[in-house]
């Protein structure tokens, strides 16, 4: 396989009235191409500005530091206009929460269409076309009638389907998924992770998502995520079955299937984050040596790296 995206020192960062929001701090990540990668962590990790930043839809005033190489170019040096040509085309997003992403005053096979027709150049016919075969491609059904649905009026499991549609219709070579399945009831859960895995068999894919199960079924490797830095990057295999982490150990326990025993205390302020390992305020192996130094990212064995002093 061959690299398609070399992450390099990533650092996004934006003003509050609070503070500055380290969000993405030194982040160092690979891809290769074909791959889908798992991006975990619990809500406000960073995951998210993470995944914007790959597609540079960040509000103007973030500070944007490091290199993003995308098959050998860097996406921070690219103008507006080049961004705009790989944003769709080329990469794609599929943003979370589709009752706020999708336009609530425009029926979903034209907000398909218009993306089509923004990208590929299509006539509106040849577009309308196009959406009604993403609607059919995400299983719909009556792709036809539904196209001329407002968002409204579909449930929230088909509301995904058409954003992944939307995501998905200019066939893109790289899509970072946004919280695909969140809000999902059991069962439209489960229908929308076969059709990610089924959708993106041939593509490369960073999935953002809190839901490790979600990411171990669909994704070849796992990138765990916390207070704006990776703790552990893995196969999904090695995360869920010999994660080295604690933070990567309590999030499993914490899942439903292996008992929901949440780790304790909450995430920490990406502003001013805990000294030392940013964990060790909820880490039971913690000594004092995790309050005062900050682990490096370490190679444990081939394909596993982990950030934390145990196994420095
Ligand atoms: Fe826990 Fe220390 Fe490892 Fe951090 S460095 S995860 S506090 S053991």
């Amino acid at each position: 396989m061959s690299s398609l995206l070399e992450i390099i020192n990533l650092r996004a960062h934006f003003p509050t009235k609070d503070g500055l929001v380290k969000a993405v701090d030194s982040v160092n990540l690979g891809m290769n191409s074909g791959e889908r990668l798992g991006l975990i962590g619990e809500t406000g990790c960073g995951k998210t500005v993470l995944g914007m930043s790959l597609i540079r839809l960040l509000l103007p005033s973030t500070r944007i530091e490091g290199k993003i190489i995308y098959k050998g170019r860097d996406l921070l040096k690219l103008d507006e206009e080049e961004m705009r040509k790989l944003r769709g085309k080329e990469i794609a997003m599929i943003l979370q929460n589709p009752t706020t992403s999708l336009n609530p005053v425009l029926k979903v096979g034209d907000q398909i269409a218009e993306a089509v027709r923004l990208h590929q150049g299509l006539s509106k016919k040849e577009a309308k076309a196009r959406a009604v075969e993403m609607l059919e491609a995400v299983k719909i059904p009556e792709a036809g009638r539904r196209a001329n649905h407002y968002p409204h009026q579909l449930s929230g499991g088909m509301k995904e389907r058409v954003m992944i549609a939307m995501g998905l219709a200019c066939d893109p070579h790289f899509i970072i998924a946004d919280e695909p399945t969140k809000g999902l009831d059991p069962a439209t859960k489960s229908q929308i992770v076969a059709l990610m895995k089924s959708a993106t068999a041939r593509k490369s894919m960073l999935m953002i998502t809190h839901d490790l199960s979600v990411a171990g079924e669909i994704c070849d490797r796992i990138a765990v995520m916390y207070a704006g830095e990776l703790l552990e990057v893995a196969s999904s295999e090695s995360i869920l079955k010999d994660p080295l982490h604690p933070y990567t150990v309590g999030f499993i326990n914490s899942m439903p299937s292996r008992g929901l025993r949440p780790i304790r205390g909450f995430s920490p302020s990406l502003i001013n984050p805990p000294q030392g390992c940013r964990f060790h305020p909820r880490c039971d192996k913690a000594t004092e040596a995790c309050r005062h130094s900050h682990p490096e990212m370490i190679k444990v064995k081939p394909g596993h790296q982990v950030r934390c002093l145990l196994w420095n």
